[in-house]
């Protein structure tokens, strides 16, 4: 069938949006026709070739939509099911099994080598395969192939729209509060970064019933954002964070900032680590300090759950309004997505959402 995807060359180019030619979906494929998709950090970092993705490349990991053919392996989701698509793992190995599939051993290739496995479904632009499966889907389309361990199946009175960063960006956000760190009742914690994710996380400090919930950016309009949704204090520089904290957990990806961040944990505080981190960076640490307080560090993929289990979660929590994601976002048609990706570079607009299909 011919489908429509936003394709980008080569590093650093813009996207286009081409016809090309989808197979029908592979033993273990799932078709999912693709009504909405967010924009998440990761999608700038590989289109800029940062990261070791092939080109020419479909981006896109925050889909959802409607599943329209599944392959024969797949029992879990059929024709018509309305779904959100997460990331992808093997389902076999320790982490998988101790459903912790966001350190799965295969991670790395199953969501940033993007292509389909050979005897499951492709992707084609004349006669050439492109990475088509960046995340196990490659959502900046009008149709993507998933798989049974990346979709979750939502109810159908559901807006898809608002929904669909939840298989990403809310979750890591949401998931590190609420599995990783656990954050309880009355506790402290600092958020560093007023992104998708640090506001994610702030909404989920409140489910948690968290005391003290301080969010730091330098964008004021994005403080405002967070008080809103439930932060206690925010502040736009470093030095006014005014520690101890039970919990500092870092969406900023910025290296520098961490030393500062380990200060102001509190006795048998924990630092998170969420961020992107340019790779080959260090951090000092005073061992005398970390093994004197109990203090720990944690590194937190895709906010160490598992989709199938914690996005469900989300979505009531969605319903009983405590999860007001609709704050967020700012919608815009697919053919529009350069301005979308501007938006978010800029801080303009938290999480820009494309719309392949509205009804
Ligand atoms: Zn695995
Ligand atoms: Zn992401």
């Amino acid at each position: 069938m011919e489908i429509e995807a936003a394709v980008v060359d080569a590093p650093g180019e813009p996207f286009r949006l081409v016809r090309l030619r989808m197979d029908a979906p592979g033993p273990d494929q799932v078709l999912v026709r693709i009504h909405a998709c967010g924009v998440c950090h990761t999608d700038m970092v590989m289109r800029e070739g940062a990261l070791p993705v092939p080109f020419p490349c479909i981006f896109g990991h925050e889909g959802a939509g409607v599943v329209t053919a599944v392959g024969p392996d797949v029992t879990t989701v059929e024709p018509g099911d309305h779904v959100l698509l997460s990331f992808h793992s093997c389902g076999t190995c320790p982490a998988c099994a101790d459903h912790q599939p966001g350190y799965c051993g295969e991670f790395f290739p199953r969501n940033f080598l993007g292509g389909t496995e050979p005897g499951q479904g492709a992707i084609w632009r004349d006669g050439d395969r492109i990475a088509g499966n960046i995340f196990g889907q490659s959502a900046f389309a009008t149709h993507a192939f998933a798989h049974a361990d990346n979709v979750v199946r939502i109810d159908r009175d559901l807006p898809l729209a608002i929904l669909a960063p939840l298989g990403c960006g809310v979750q890591t956000g949401a998931g590190t509060v609420l599995e990783t760190l656990r954050v309880g009742p009355g506790q402290s914690i600092a958020i560093l970064g007023a992104g998708a994710v640090g506001l994610s996380a702030v909404m989920a400090a409140v489910i948690a019933g968290a005391g003290r919930i301080v969010l730091l950016d330098r964008h004021h309009h994005r403080l405002d954002l967070g008080r809103e949704l439930g932060a206690t204090e925010t502040v736009d520089d470093m030095a006014k964070l005014d520690g101890p904290f039970d919990y500092v957990m870092d969406t900023t990806g910025v290296p520098a900032l961490l030393p500062h961040a380990m200060e102001k944990l509190g006795l048998r505080g924990t630092l998170a680590l969420v961020g992107a981190y340019p790779p080959g960076q260090t951090m000092p640490v005073d061992p005398s300090s970390v093994m004197g307080t109990g203090r720990r560090i944690v590194g937190v993929v895709e906010g160490g759950i598992d989709p199938r289990q914690f996005i469900p979660r989300l979505v009531d929590y969605y319903r009983a309004g405590k999860l007001p994601l609709e704050k967020l976002i700012r919608t815009y048609p697919f053919a529009a997505i350069e301005e979308a990706f501007h938006a978010s570079e800029t801080g303009a607009v938290i999480k820009p959402v494309l719309i392949m299909r509205d009804d």
